[in-house]
């Protein structure tokens, strides 16, 4: 619950004036009986341990004390019920943890209960209930009538102030059906209580108050088991569908996109860990309404040694006091609680999973098991997506020069050809490049020198890919540039600005055939064709052929080191 310093004042002084009003008003007027204080004790231990067992139903957290609460009201009276109900709340607010500071939290829940007491009190003794004995049908309608007002009071109160101060009210319809449902079916047990009491005296809540205690611990445990049930499979699915995801880029900002579901989180972070760098952030979501400062992102410590997550177990940080052990994180925004799970692969942490909240114990509820196996299925995704990129890219791309390879080069031309015929480009031109006398520089130096001078080339090449650009390797010592929307003047230009840098660059290699292996210098010169669509095939398929024609032609023939550049009738040019 966010306050601010005015609201907070706001609520002190309205308990100031409330409260203690409330109180005098039922010890003045409104009978009491005569307390059994034996009787007391064990209707406050029964109230606490009922307190202190909050059972979850549909999302909705909610304890039945109530039923208590109406007990000493039907045996004692307004006051004892006021007095009973304030000492019972101020225990919960030291033993339930919750990120509302204890102060607001009393003032706020004093005034609710204290209103709510004398107004349904006041009703009830309206519609002819007391204290004394009474017949089973008036006590059960009087009964009634208390217990729908008491319920229906109180979650007035309560939405009329989370209203008034701006509070999030969005489970607030499920609540007040909740409230008033356990309100009416607990009834029973105030009613039973009392009847008992006149009977037993002091022995009937051993009667009622330990055998409903008993109940509710085995339904909480039914419930906690249906719960994590269901938690798991929702692990599980999440588990089914990242496998489904081939990117690790994908994988990793599905993983965070899914797991919140499961993991309650504001910010979420993959941390790669590198041991002796620096910690890098992969992936992130960030609720960017919370952002404060100006700093945006995420800053992870410098040194891994620094980070204090080393500990290599999932871990959880509720305070900001925990938060110390994290200190070396700057987080963009001020957080309050914080989780951080490590990613092990091969039982090695390669990075981990940082998730923080504004509200303090946020992930108090989150099961560690749970998270475990969550990064564990997102250890088991990377690694599978990891492997498919680089079978990828495996399948694509020439061994020895890193260059696209042939098939690449294939599928490629075909997909540049549709966008050309679908006038999604107007040209589209191509060069094919053959370095000369490779044979030569093979039998002179041996295929291992051949193969570094072909790398060498490649590299060349690869300084003029642009945006759009595709170059591969077309075979043994041949290249092809795909130029989409290049006309075929630029395709010339590129073509000879090639030519010139190979034949100027001095390429050294330690020939492999000779014993010294002194190293080397080599000069190699290569030869070149350009065709351009639409000037030069009538059909796309011809384009890469017409190329090559061209380099044969206009390049080989015409003495090597030259550009050819193709044109539909027979005379090819040589440009050089
Ligand atoms: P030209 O000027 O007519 O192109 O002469 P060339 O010797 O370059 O042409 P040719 O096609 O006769 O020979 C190409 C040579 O390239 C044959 C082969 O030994 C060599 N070669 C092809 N692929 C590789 C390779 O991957 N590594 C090495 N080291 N040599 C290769
Ligand atoms: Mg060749
Ligand atoms: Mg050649």
């Amino acid at each position: 619950m966010k306050m601010t310093t005015t609201q907070r004042r706001i609520i002190h002084v309205m308990w100031l004036c409330i409260v203690p009003t409330a109180f005098y008003v039922a010890y003045q007027f409104y009978p009491a009986n005569e307390i059994d204080y034996s009787n007391l004790l064990m209707l406050a231990f029964v109230l606490l341990a009922i307190m202190n067992l909050p059972i979850a139903w549909q999302h909705v957290s909610m304890t039945l004390e109530r039923w208590v609460v109406f007990t000493v009201f039907f045996q004692y009276g307004i006051i004892a019920e006021m007095v009973f109900m304030q000492v019972g709340m101020i225990m919960l607010i030291f033993t339930l943890k919750s990120s509302t500071p204890k102060l607001l939290r009393f003032t706020f829940n004093s005034i609710n209960f204290a209103v709510t007491s004398l107004l349904s009190s006041l009703v009830y003794y309206a519609v002819g209930g007391s204290l004394e004995y009474m017949s089973f049908s008036t006590f059960m309608i009087a009964g009634f009538i208390y217990a729908s007002v008491y319920s229906w009071f109180n979650s007035l109160l309560l939405t009329a102030f989370f209203r008034i101060f701006k509070q999030e009210t969005g489970k607030m319809g499920k609540i007040i059906i909740w409230d008033y449902v356990t309100s009416i079916l607990l009834l029973p047990f105030a009613i039973i209580s009392c009847y008992l009491f006149q009977q037993f005296g002091n022995k009937s809540m051993l009667l009622v108050g330990i055998p409903f205690i008993l109940v509710l611990l085995v339904t909480r445990s039914y419930l906690r088991s249906n719960q994590q049930n269901e938690v798991l499979s929702s692990a599980a699915m999440i588990g089914h569908e990242l496998a489904e995801q081939l990117r690790v880029d994908e994988v990793l900002q599905s993983f965070l996109g899914k797991i919140k579901t499961v993991i309650p989180y504001e910010s979420a972070y993959i941390i790669d860990r590198r041991i002796g760098e620096q910690l890098v952030l992969l992936t992130s979501t960030e609720c960017v309404d919370y952002v404060e400062g100006p700093q945006k992102v995420l800053v992870p410590p410098k040194k891994t040694e620094q980070d204090g997550l080393s500990s290599g177990r999932t871990k959880k940080y509720s305070t900001r006091k925990d938060l110390q052990t994290l200190r070396g994180f700057t987080f963009p925004i001020a957080v309050e609680s914080a989780m951080t799970a490590p990613i092990v692969r091969y039982g090695k942490t390669e990075a981990y999973l940082l998730v923080t909240s504004t509200r303090e114990y946020a992930f108090n509820d989150v099961p560690t098991k749970i998270v475990d196996l969550l990064t564990g299925y997102l250890a088991v995704a990377v690694e599978k997506a990891r492997y498919y990129e680089r079978t990828v890219e495996k399948s694509v791309k020439c061994g020895l020069t890193g260059l696209y390879n042939f098939r690449y080069l294939d599928e490629k031309m075909d997909e540049e050809l549709v966008r050309y015929h679908t006038g999604e480009i107007g040209t589209l031109s191509t060069i094919i490049l053959d370095i000369d006398r490779f044979k030569g520089i093979n039998d002179s130096y041996g295929h291992q020198s051949g193969n570094d001078l072909l790398v060498a080339f490649a590299t060349i090449l690869q300084n003029y890919t642009r945006d759009g650009v595709t170059l591969a390797r077309y075979g043994g010592e041949e290249f092809v540039f795909i130029l989409p929307d290049w006309s075929k003047e630029a395709a010339i230009a590129l073509a000879e600005t090639i030519r010139k840098e190979v034949e100027e660059t001095t390429f050294t290699i330690l020939p492999d055939l000779s014993p010294d292996r002194e190293p080397t210098i080599v000069q190699m010169t290569c030869s070149i064709g350009v065709a351009s669509l639409p000037e030069d095939a009538a059909d796309g398929k011809d384009l890469l052929r017409n190329a090559d024609r061209a380099l044969y032609i206009g390049g080989k023939q015409a003495g090597r080191n030259k550009v050819g550049v193709y044109e539909e009738n027979p005379k090819i040019n040589a440009a050089t």
